[in-house]
């Protein structure tokens, strides 16, 4: 009986590291690609992503860009 609590309780602890493993590992995608810079094709600025638009491959600081 112990053994098999043993068993059970190594499971779920596998479990559950590996289930924060990936969550850590996504969370750290995603902040790599908000404090990546892109350049605005219009106006030549230099923006994070998080705040710039892709148009057609390239990328805008603005809406107002788009046209
Ligand atoms: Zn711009």
């Amino acid at each position: 009986m112990w053994q098999f609590l043993i068993l059970v309780s190594v499971i779920i602890s596998v479990y559950i590291l590996t289930k924060i493993n990936s969550q850590s590992r996504k969370a750290l995608k995603n902040n790599r690609t908000k404090t990546e810079i892109v350049k605005c094709k219009v106006c030549n600025l230099n923006i994070p992503q998080t705040e710039a638009i892709r148009v057609d491959g390239t990328w805008c600081c603005a809406k107002k860009h788009i046209h």
